[in-house]
Parts: structure tokens; C-alpha cells; sequence
């Protein structure tokens, strides 16, 4: 299985080479030359399995024979095992045809553990095996960095800087990130937005020299193996509500554009989805595009649901990509305009978009009456990314009765502020985390600046290499 960039002109790579390459070097994401189906059948054995063996199942097809089946159960296994649910992504019925999947029972309470956890094991068992070492450099907006830290804690092979915009973080999301006291793991504080933080990184991989000493590993979203790894709990909610015998839909809370594109590779694969709904929060620059065909940058507005305080979905790139006819002359043009003028137009229009997506964004007020109404109901709590998607979900009916999944993005307890001003309590931290709003907290600030970015990943990551020499 080969990997393609989006813009043309990096070098096809293997499954293991994606893996550790995050962007590609032209600038782009890399994409499947072919997309991998799963027949009927195999999406029917998936029911009632254990979440370990659903994810090797779905994920086999991307890894080109990297891993041995055992190796990559192994992996999945210890992966999963740090979740503190067996189900590990369990689904909750809160209405008729509406359920909430809990994404959120990972050691940093957000979905982004599930691909994390299993990333850090597939990028520690292909440095081990060729003798490597990587530096990762990240951005987030809240939960990517602390699942990064939480995952890679630790590791000989890695070292791990993750930027964070200053003072756009909640509390919980930012002590996951400075508490850790592994020397191996870095949480800076950038003065500026996630955008400003995503840009240094993609700076950073941008300045080849750079990128090659410092062996530039990349977790975000744009990272390849993030996505496979997300497509296991489509698969595992989808089978358990009936699928391929009957569809289901799923609503998303969407940023990054990361966790919708999983879902739509998934149909891609074969799982009937019958609709496909991206939620957003003001920050609405999606449904926006949905609707006009034009993506059209206009600011950011902070939320209570940061992780979706963005307005350049990085992997929006790879969905343009597909869906435009792998025209990567097309792509280049558009990112070139976008940069220039902060806007680029889709070919094919709303047309195209509204064949494959629904979208919806939420205002700050709706939110926080879907978490009110939904108390209220089904005496179930969820966090304003979830109700962002709940929102959108109830926006964009599917013609039917097919099952409704919102994915819960995150534990309300991550956001203890937001879920206290709207319900008047403030959720409890699970007892396995009862420490982390008191331990001592280790961070840097730095200005939204290359050049001082990058001295200090080549200060740091250097430390890295005397500690494993
Ligand atoms: C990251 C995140 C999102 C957005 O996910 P994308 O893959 O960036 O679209 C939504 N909710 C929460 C809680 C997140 O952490």
C-alpha cells in the first residue's frame, strides 16, 4: 500500500514512512494511492467482538504489511487496556434513535486517545526496529497535546514539544499537559490562536534542513495513522446498531476536520452511512462552506468547545482531494489562495459538498441549552463539543428510522468551567485523575515565532539524544 501527498510532489511513501512523516514534504497530507474496501461479510463479523480485534480488522488494510497480525493485536491490546471502560467506545441510548458514543474514556478523557495511544505504539515499534529515534512537534488546540504527552510519557525513542495558544486552553486540558514529569515531553505556551500554533508546526516542517536533523515526527490530525486508527470506533458503534444490515448516521463535532474524515473513509470502506453530519460551534467556516461552496476564512471566536475553535482544517485538504478527482494542480491553486486571500472556492460547489456532508454549527446559547435539555430528558450529561454535534444531529435528520451516533468528543469533567455555569455543578474528575489539578506544573512561553520555536525544540530534542546516547 502506497501513500500519495495532495500536492503532488513528495515522494510516494509506505505505511511505515507516513507514519513518521506527518506532512508530507511538498506541504501536503498523505492519502491511499487506493482505497481498501471491507466486504459484507467481514463488516458483519465485527459484532461483538473485542474492540482490539475490530481495530486490527479495519486497520490491517492501511499498513501495507508493516506489523504481523499478532504484533498489531498486541499493540491494539496495551493500547486499549489503558481506557477505563471494556467497551473501551461504549454507546448510550439518550432518545429514539439517538445515541452518544463515549469516546472519552482515555487517560486524557477525549477522543483523541484512541488513535493516540495506538499511534505512539506503532511509532515506538518501527523506531525500535530500525534503530531510530524521532522528535515530535505538535499543535493543539486543548486535546491533542495532552493525549500526545500522555501516550509518548516516557519513551526512549521520542521526544514530544507540543504547542499550545496561551491562556485558550481549559485548566484540565492544560495541567494533562504540564504535569507529566517525563523529561522527554515539552508543553509550550505560544503567544497567539491554534492557528497560530498549527502554522509553526507546519513551519517547521516546511524548513527541510530543520526537519531532517531534528528527525520531525508529526502526531497531529494531518498525521496518516491518526485517521486509520479513528476508523475503529465507526466500524465498532456501526455493527453494534445493525450495520451493513442497516445504515446508520453519525454527527461530529469537527475542527481539524480530522474525526469527520475518518468517518468518511469509513464509508468509503463499505459501511453504509447514511448521513455524515459536521457539527461546528460559531466557528461555523464548514457548514459555511457546505452550504456556499466557498471556503472563506473570517476569524476565530473562543468558545466552550476550544478544540473546535478553528478555522483551517488542515485535513479538510485530503476530503478536497478525493472529491475534486485527485486534481493536486487544483489543490495547490486553492491552499496558494487561501493563504493569499484567505479564501478558495470548491469545484463542484455545494452540490458536491452536500453529497457526502450535512453540517450545522451551534450558537454559544444553543449549547448550553442542548446540555441543559438533554439533563433534563435523559438525566445524561454531555460536554458543549458533544452538544455542538447533537445540535447538528438534530439539525440533519436522515430520512428514517436509521439510528443516530453523536460522537462525544470529550468528558463534561474537561471542561468544569463551561458545564458549571450551564448545569450549576461542576463535574467530578474520575478518582484515577484526582491529582491533576494540584501537581506541580512544568511549562515554557514562547512568542508565535519560528526562529525561537525552533531553538528550542533543537535544545531540548538535543537533550533527548545525550539521555538515550
Ligand atoms: C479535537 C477535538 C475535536 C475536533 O476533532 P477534529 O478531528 O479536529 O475535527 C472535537 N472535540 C474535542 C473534544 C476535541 O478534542
Amino acid at each position: 500500500m502506497k501513500y500519495i501527498s495532495t500536492r503532488g510532489s513528495a515522494p510516494a511513501l509506505e505505511f511505515e514512512d507516513v507514519l513518521l512523516a506527518g506532512l508530507a514534504r511538498d506541504g501536503g497530507l498523505y492519502v491511499p494511492e487506493i482505497w481498501p474496501t471491507l466486504s459484507r461479510e467481514t463488516i458483519a463479523s465485527l459484532a461483538g467482538r473485542p474492540f482490539p480485534e475490530v481495530a486490527v480488522e479495519v486497520i490491517t488494510p492501511f499498513t501495507g504489511g508493516a506489523f504481523t497480525q499478532e504484533e498489531l493485536l498486541g499493540m491494539a491490546r496495551d493500547a486499549y487496556a489503558t481506557f477505563g471502560h471494556p467497551a473501551v467506545t461504549p454507546l448510550v441510548q439518550i432518545g429514539t434513535n439517538l445515541w452518544i458514543l463515549e469516546l472519552f474514556h482515555g487517560p486524557t478523557l477525549a477522543f483523541k486517545d484512541v488513535a493516540m495511544q495506538l499511534l505512539a505504539r506503532l511509532m515506538d515499534h518501527v523506531l525500535k526496529r530500525r534503530g531510530q529515534r524521532a522528535t515530535i512537534v505538535g499543535a493543539t488546540s486543548g486535546d491533542t497535546g495532552g493525549a500526545a504527552i500522555e501516550a509518548f510519557r516516557g519513551s526512549a525513542a521520542v521526544d514530544v514539544v507540543i504547542l499550545y495558544p496561551s491562556g485558550r486552553v481549559s485548566d484540565v486540558q492544560r495541567r494533562m499537559m504540564t504535569t507529566p514529569r517525563e523529561p522527554n515531553v515539552h508543553a509550550v505556551a505560544i503567544e497567539g490562536t491554534f492557528d497560530d500554533c498549527q502554522a509553526l508546526v507546519k513551519g517547521m516542517f516546511n524548513d527541510h534542513a530543520f526537519r531532517d536533523r531534528m528527525h520531525l515526527a508529526g502526531v497531529n490530525s494531518i498525521n496518516w495513522a491518526r485517521i486509520v486508527a479513528q476508523l475503529t470506533y465507526y466500524f465498532a458503534a456501526a455493527v453494534a446498531l445493525g450495520a451493513p444490515h442497516r445504515p446508520v448516521s453519525f454527527a461530529v463535532p469537527t475542527g481539524n476536520f480530522g474525526d469527520i474524515f475518518a468517518g468518511y473513509v469509513a464509508r468509503r470502506m463499505g459501511l453504509p452511512i447514511e448521513r455524515l453530519v459536521i457539527g461546528s460551534n460559531v466557528n461555523d467556516i464548514l457548514p459555511r462552506t457546505v452550504a456556499t461552496g466557498v471556503y472563506e476564512k473570517r476569524g476565530v471566536t473562543p468558545t466552550t468547545s476550544p478544540s473546535m475553535d478553528i478555522e483551517v482544517s488542515s485535513n479538510f485538504e485530503r476530503y478536497l482531494f478525493e472529491a475534486q478527482g485527485r486534481d493536486s494542480a487544483l489543490i495547490r491553486a486553492q491552499m496558494a489562495a487561501l493563504a493569499q486571500s484567505g479564501r478558495f472556492e470548491v469545484k463542484g460547489g455545494p452540490e458536491l459538498l452536500t453529497r457526502d456532508f450535512a453540517a450545522a454549527s451551534a450558537t454559544e446559547a444553543e449549547v448550553a441549552d442542548a446540555i441543559r435539555r438533554v439533563w433534563e430528558v435523559s438525566g445524561y450529561t454531555i460536554e458543549p463539543h458533544t452538544a455542538c454535534g447533537l445540535i447538528a444531529a438534530e439539525r440533519c435528520l436522515p430520512p428514517g428510522p436509521v439510528p443516530q451516533i453523536v460522537l462525544a468528543t470529550a468528558h463534561p469533567a474537561k471542561f468544569p468551567d463551561a458545564m458549571e455555569a450551564i448545569l450549576g455543578e461542576r463535574p467530578g474528575l474520575p478518582p484515577r485523575l484526582s491529582s491533576l489539578m494540584t501537581d506541580e506544573e512544568r511549562t515554557s512561553l514562547l512568542p508565535n515565532d519560528l526562529a525561537a520555536v525552533e531553538s528550542f525544540v533543537e535544545e531540548r530534542a538535543r537533550a533527548g539524544a545525550e539521555r538515550l546516547a
